[in-house]
């Protein structure tokens, strides 16, 4: 059986990522076989195309972190053809063939069932940066922050992880802070339930080692200066989440808020979470997002068109979640 896919190949220090036809026996092992629906431009997908990130450990392969689909067959038995699942992380787009094809083959403990009510296109327009969103939630609500603890803020608001943070929280009922640099999408995250707006430069550049409070807790993309800052601002007892570095890889920081404030800086990884923890993230997206909100914050691209939008969005230049459909 022939099938379409991305397909990444290395010459001297160049990565090339063109669309291609695949045969069945060009796929990887595992015990389950899917048929992909869809997959998603993630950041981190952003970084592995265009090869600005080490992402890729083995040529050739096909890229992509994230799918969603049908299993079509499977050796293990705790998954049957025709159920409907999700993958996010694990070796994909690294070691192993990633969700830029219409069928992927993994193995079974990288696959979650999709709740009812989450179809594979849902799961895609929140896909890993929507997930990650969920445990970023999971981790303020494990540090105790309730909405009557005071606001929230979400940096990189109109990225992935921060578009989908502002919808869950103000689902929730919390009291939502989004800092962007693209204040012109104002009403945007307003509709997503940002209640109030601020410019990311007000974070990023060198601040406090500790500031007034500002906030009961955030939920951080960036790192470096915002992070640093975004932690100087956090109330007494908060906690803050950091999953991401579209800022920087440093965390220029003080111990104040630590040792002062009793601040909790909580890190998010998305990729090697046991499945337990993204049983929970996934039954939770069910009930605690909005699907018609995510609705205005995707847009939906074929797989030719995944390079030019994986360049744009290490440029910070896309808005929400880029949903691909590989068929
Ligand atoms: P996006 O590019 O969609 O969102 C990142 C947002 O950050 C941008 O939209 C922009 O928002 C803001 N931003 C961009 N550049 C800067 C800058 N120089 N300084 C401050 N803010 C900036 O990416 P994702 O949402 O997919 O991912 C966000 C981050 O989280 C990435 O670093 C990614 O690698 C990481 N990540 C980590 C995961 C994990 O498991 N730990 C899983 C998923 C993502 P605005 O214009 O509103 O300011």
């Amino acid at each position: 059986m022939t099938f379409n896919g991305l397909w990444a190949t290395k010459t001297d220090d160049a990565i090339s990522v063109a669309l291609a036809r695949l045969e069945d026996d060009q796929l990887m092992d595992g015990d389950v076989t899917v048929a992909v629906d869809y997959s998603t431009v993630n950041y981190k997908d952003g970084l592995a195309v265009t090869g600005k990130g080490a992402i890729i450990r083995k040529f050739p392969l096909i890229p992509g972190i994230d799918f969603a689909g049908t299993v079509e067959s499977s050796r293990n038995p705790g998954f049957k053809p025709g159920d409907r699942v999700v993958l996010n992380g694990f070796e994909l787009s690294m070691t192993h063939h990633g969700g830029y094809a219409q069928r992927a083959r993994v193995p079974a403990e990288w696959l979650v069932k999709l709740p009812d009510s989450i179809s594979a296109k849902d799961a895609m327009a929140i896909g890993t940066a929507g997930y990650t969103a969920m445990l970023s939630v999971l981790a303020l609500e494990h540090g105790g922050i309730t909405p009557d603890r005071g606001p929230v803020l979400v940096t990189g608001a109109s990225g992935g992880v921060g578009s989908i943070s502002v919808a869950l929280l103000s689902k929730l009922g919390y009291r939502v802070i989004a800092s962007t640099g693209r204040v012109q999408e104002a009403d945007y995250l307003k509709r997503l339930g940002a209640a109030e707006i601020i410019d990311r430069a007000s974070l990023s550049e060198p601040g406090a080692p500790i500031a007034k409070p500002k906030w009961a807790g955030a939920i951080d993309s960036c790192g470096g200066h915002t992070l640093a800052n975004v932690l100087a601002q956090t109330d007494y007892r908060g906690t803050v989440t950091a999953c991401g570095l579209a800022d920087s890889m440093e965390l220029p920081g003080s111990m104040a808020p630590f040792i002062l404030r009793n601040v909790t800086l909580a890190g998010i990884d998305s990729v090697n979470a046991p499945q337990s923890v993204r049983s929970v993230a996934w039954t939770r997206l069910a009930t605690d997002l909005d699907l018609g909100k995510l609705e205005t914050t995707v847009q939906e691209i074929g797989l030719a068109e995944v390079p030019q939008v994986a360049a744009a969005i290490l440029e910070g230049k896309v808005r929400g979640r880029t949903l691909v459909d590989v068929n």
